[in-house]
């Protein structure tokens, strides 16, 4: 009798949960982030990553590996400018932590929840900007393909991976 074995290799589409290491570098080849031990999770298809490396994503089994270029329009957007301005240090909580490169949230006259970032911070003036510190920055990614799984029900509802010891943020 012969046995005919038909191998499934799990293809990254919308609805699995991928595990990546990466390598994120500037065009001058700074390293901006890593993964360092533990690899990213993200759900694909719930724009959880930048949209240029999740499109190029789409597809790939495990063990892969990509370079991807992604333009800051398909990255963190481009700088806005006047997204720039100096706040009075008082209008944060005291026990905040006021430095370069803390973000935080604010609410627009919208009502909408916006994300802020320090820039800077001299004397009592606190400088604060809209833009995410990645816009405008070109990014070179070197991704790695780690794992690939179906999401589960309820990370499809929420749109990002829970962790396999079941604790995450929200
Ligand atoms: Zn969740």
């Amino acid at each position: 009798m012969r046995l005919s074995l038909e191998v499934t290799v799990s293809l990254i589409a919308d609805g699995k949960v991928v595990s990546l290491s990466y390598l994120l570098k500037n065009d001058a080849g700074d390293v901006l982030d890593r993964s360092d031990d533990e690899p990213l999770l993200y759900l694909h298809g719930a724009g959880n990553i930048v949209p240029g490396l999740e499109r190029k994503l789409g597809g790939r089994k495990v063990g892969d590996k990509l370079e991807v270029v992604v333009d800051p329009a398909d990255g963190y957007g481009e700088r806005e400018p006047g997204a720039t301005h100096e706040v009075p240090r008082s209008a944060f909580p005291e026990d905040a932590p006021l430095e370069a490169g803390v973000s935080f949230l604010i609410e627009s006259s919208d009502g909408e929840t916006v994300p802020m970032w320090i820039t800077g911070v001299a004397g009592d003036t606190v400088t604060i900007d809209g833009n995410h510190p990645l816009a405008g920055v070109r990014l070179h990614f070197a991704v790695e393909v780690q794992a690939v799984r179906d999401a589960t029900d309820e990370e499809k509802e929420h749109g990002h991976p829970h962790e396999p010891g079941g604790h995450h943020h929200h």
